[in-house]
């Protein structure tokens, strides 16, 4: 992985589920079941799948590790599967 998370979440232009576009101002949170940058709509929805609670346990796991090999910085992207943020 050699493209920036920050870039990818904060500046993503549209919803990579449902191609509504994202504003600057518009929340956007990385899916945990394919780590791309997605709307609230597309969150809550996820968020109500049966197998959500499981597959975003393995996610948070998963990203610790992938991240401190990628970005060194263990804090943030993970974070960002549960926690919105804006550009
Ligand atoms: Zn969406």
């Amino acid at each position: 992985m050699t493209e920036s998370w920050e870039d990818k979440l904060s500046c993503a232009t549209q919803c990579d589920r449902c191609h509504q576009k994202l504003g600057q101002k518009d929340q956007r949170i990385f899916s945990v079941y394919d780590h791309q940058p997605i709307c609230m709509i597309c969150k809550k929805a996820e968020e109500e799948r049966s197998d959500y609670e499981a597959v975003s346990k393995a996610a948070i796991g998963q990203c610790l590790i992938d991240t401190e090999l990628a970005y060194g910085d263990p804090g943030g992207y993970c974070f960002h599967h549960f926690y919105p943020f804006t550009c």
